[in-house]
Order: structure tokens, then C-alpha cells, then sequence
């Protein structure tokens, strides 16, 4: 195996209970989870802060043994109740990029809604371009099957034809499902920030940059990075490309990224840092996502086997 940093890519957290059935099941990962995956990884691994390991490759330096860095995606306010006591507990840093417009309550993602939509009916049939849709809803995989159907499908709609979409599938029953409080504070982030908790952006609205166009692509970027410098007072230098696959940032973002001074940016591409290759690539890091479904044997299968790849 060769000397490496492993890059992981959390989501959401939860108690445990009542996740079993729901379709995004792989975004979510119970804290106990998440204990048990920690007390494996400080045992194998040593634990750094994003802003660090940009430091140990700015300055050419080897880690002279296997590092990973903890990130997560979104900015849940989960993650507040779930994730940051277990950080603390075992003194892990971490990275937690945020989505501004969700923050603010401005914006909302669609995924929460769309999951609370497909566990309430029984079906669900509605027409989009002239197709008719008809999901059965009556077990977990007719649910699970429908959920990626059309989260492929809002995925890939953008501005007013996303709008559109949404608001066909409104008539469904999809609007102002889900409720509570979503997402952190700006007081929740402050303190998270006090206790040690890095942040960085994750746009605003949560689009395909890739496929916006690049005024847009730089709005997104930008202002999502000065909003939480804004508020909080600290300087934004890590970002994460929303979905974060190949068609979801590319060349022109990795360069953007650079070109307003950012440090760092990950992707969802999976793999892991080598010490020799990385200090061009700290635009465009790859990561493995952990799915929720995993126990933790295939947490540490799924570890050791991206470490060999
Ligand atoms: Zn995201």
C-alpha cells in the first residue's frame, strides 16, 4: 500500500432509528456508525485538518504515514447534533462545506422533499415532456426505485425547466414537505468554528456547475465563499463542487477555483492522495463517499480496498 490521504465525503447523521427505510438511505449515516468509523480510522490512520495537509503539500512535505480528512457535505443541521459531539469526543478534525441559500433558508434542496413525497402515497403519476411517469410506491425498493428515477431527472433540469418540474411535481404534493430546521445556523456554524470545525462553500443554490453557464458557475462560487466570510469573519479557502462527478465540474471550475485564490476544492470523484502527484491537484481532490448502508466491515473493506486501487 502506498503512503497516502484518504479523503472521506459524509453527508447527513442520525440517531439511527427511523432511516432504515428511507430512499437516500446512503447519505445518511447513524452516529454510532460513525464512532465505531473513527475509533477504526485513528487506529490506522492519523487524522488531519484540510488546511493543514494544503500546507504539508504547499510546503512539499511527506506525511511519513497514511492521513485522512474528514468532510461533509451540505451543512445539516445534523451534523451539529450527531456528528460534533463524536468530532469533539475524539478530537478529529474536520471540514464542513456549506450550501448558502440552504443556510439561509433561501433556497431548499429538493431531495428532503421529494424523499418525504415518495414515503406518503402509494403511487405517484405525472406527466414531464410529454411522457407519462408512473412510480408504484408500495414496498422500500419500489420507493428507492423511484427516488433515483427522478432525482436523475430534477438533477438534470435546470433554471426555469427545473422550476417547471418541481412545480408539476407540486401538484403532487410535493411542496413545503419537509419542515423543522433543516439546515445550521450561522450561530451553530460560529460555534462549530469556535471548537475547531474548518468550513468551507459549497455554492448557493446547489447546481450542476458544469452544465450553468460561466457567469453563473462564478457567481455561484464566489458568493457562496464571501457570504460565510461575511458572516462569520474568517477566510473561505476550500470548496466543494455540488455532485462533484465528471460532468459536475471540470477544467473551467478547477481554474475559476484557483483563479479567486481558493486553497482547495473536492470532488466526488473517488480515490485517494498520493504524496507524489497532489500538489497540482489541489483543485480537483478526489474522495471516497461513505454510504450509510455500510456496517463496518464494509467500512474497512471498502478503506482498504481504495487504498490498493
Ligand atoms: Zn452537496
Amino acid at each position: 500500500m502506498k503512503e497516502h490521504t484518504l479523503i472521506l465525503l459524509y453527508h447527513q447523521f442520525d440517531e439511527g432509528k427511523n432511516i432504515q427505510n428511507r430512499p437516500d438511505r446512503k447519505l445518511i449515516v447513524s452516529q454510532n456508525e460513525f464512532c465505531w468509523q473513527l475509533d477504526y480510522l485513528s487506529h490506522n490512520y492519523s487524522f488531519i485538518g484540510i488546511s493543514d495537509f494544503v500546507r504539508q503539500k504547499e510546503q512539499g512535505q511527506k506525511a511519513g504515514k497514511n492521513q485522512v480528512i474528514i468532510t461533509i457535505d451540505d451543512g445539516h443541521y445534523d451534523n451539529y447534533i450527531y456528528a460534533f459531539p463524536v468530532l469533539k469526543r475524539y478530537s478529529v478534525p474536520a471540514i464542513i462545506y456549506l450550501c448558502t441559500g440552504w443556510i439561509n433558508g433561501i433556497e431548499k434542496p429538493w431531495r428532503l422533499d421529494v424523499v418525504s413525497l415518495l414515503q406518503s402515497q402509494t403511487e405517484l403519476k405525472f406527466e414531464w415532456k410529454k411522457k407519462e411517469y408512473i412510480f408504484k410506491l408500495n414496498s422500500v425498493k419500489e420507493v428507492q426505485y423511484a427516488y433515483s428515477q427522478l432525482s436523475c431527472l430534477i438533477v438534470h433540469e435546470y433554471d426555469e425547466q427545473r422550476e417547471t418540474l418541481l412545480n408539476v411535481l407540486n401538484e403532487c404534493g410535493l411542496k413545503k414537505r419537509s419542515n423543522g430546521k433543516l439546515f445550521l445556523s450561522w450561530s451553530d456554524i460560529l460555534k462549530m468554528y469556535q471548537a475547531g470545525i474548518e468550513f468551507g462553500a459549497h455554492t448557493i443554490t446547489h447546481p450542476l456547475l458544469a452544465q450553468i453557464t460561466e457567469n453563473q458557475m462564478k457567481k455561484e462560487i464566489f458568493r457562496s465563499v464571501v457570504e460565510i466570510e461575511k458572516k462569520i469573519g474568517f477566510k473561505v479557502e476550500h470548496f466543494a463542487y455540488p455532485y462533484g462527478g465528471e460532468n459536475a465540474a471540470q477544467n473551467r471550475e478547477f481554474n475559476f477555483c484557483k483563479t479567486i485564490g481558493l486553497k482547495s476544492a473536492v470532488t466526488t470523484q473517488r480515490g485517494i492522495c498520493l504524496d507524489d502527484c497532489y500538489q497540482t491537484k489541489l483543485l480537483s481532490l478526489p474522495r471516497l463517499s461513505v454510504n450509510g448502508i455500510w456496517n463496518i466491515s464494509e467500512f474497512i473493506e471498502q478503506v482498504r480496498t481504495i487504498a490498493n486501487e
